[in-house]
């Protein structure tokens, strides 16, 4: 199957409330471009310097999305351009992104990354740190970031039953911030989701699912 057509497959299933990002992480332009030519604008990587080197090669209309961990002394390099950075996870990085944004004088969208998983190397804060975050007088102070909602990564596992108690978890938190009003924030987005469970993420109320492997193939 082609990516053009792996892409196809995958949008007519998704409802019109959740959004796509294609995960073309390891991918080389070539493939993504034939993902841009079908229509695909949003493209998430992992790593900031691939996406740093994909963002100057390819066309300007594309949105950004960094979808891994991201190191406070690498923001800079994405600062000018990321549309929204989903593994936010502490208020220090979020202070760095906040500054950088102010250098170049924008306004950078943010998830934060919950640890929702099992297992121990997954990143992200629980819902006491969350929390925490939200309500620190720091956090008022920003005015050069603005968090869209929330991100999570499911254990790696096959029970369903597992996994869809995490997403429901997350979900859970989310509805649990999702008045607050507050400058900075517009809660929106949940973030969860990828090739092997998605529509399990979707019908635990996912709106957005972040896709590589079932569009690009395997890396
Ligand atoms: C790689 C990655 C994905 C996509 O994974 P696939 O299984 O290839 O769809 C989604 N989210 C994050 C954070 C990733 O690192």
């Amino acid at each position: 199957m082609s990516i053009a057509s792996n892409l196809n497959t995958i949008k007519s299933g998704l409802p019109e409330t959740v959004t796509l990002v294609a995960v073309s992480k390891t991918k080389p332009v070539s493939d993504l471009m034939q993902a841009y030519d079908a229509g695909q604008r949003i493209f998430g990587e992992n790593k900031i310097q691939e996406m740093v080197d994909k963002y100057e090669q390819m066309p300007k209309d594309i949105q950004w999305h960094m979808i891994g961990h991201v190191q406070s002394n690498k923001v800079k390099f994405m600062a000018p351009f990321v549309s929204l950075i989903h593994g936010v996870d502490s208020l220090k990085l979020l202070q760095e992104i906040n500054k950088q944004a102010l250098k170049n004088d924008r306004i950078i969208d943010c998830l934060l990354q919950i640890h929702i998983a099992e297992e121990e190397s997954k990143f992200g804060l629980d819902e006491n740190e969350l929390n925490e975050l939200l309500s620190s007088p720091e956090f008022k102070e920003m005015k050069n970031i603005r968090i869209l909602g929330l991100m999570g990564m499911a254990t790696f596992t096959e029970d369903q039953n597992q996994i869809k108690k995490e997403f429901t978890h997350l979900k859970s938190i989310f509805d649990s911030i999702k008045e607050l009003n507050k400058e900075n924030c517009n809660l929106t987005t949940v973030s969860m989701g990828m090739s092997g469970d998605y529509q399990l993420a979707i019908e635990c109320g996912s709106t957005m699912v972040r896709i590589g492997s079932s569009i690009f193939g395997g890396r």
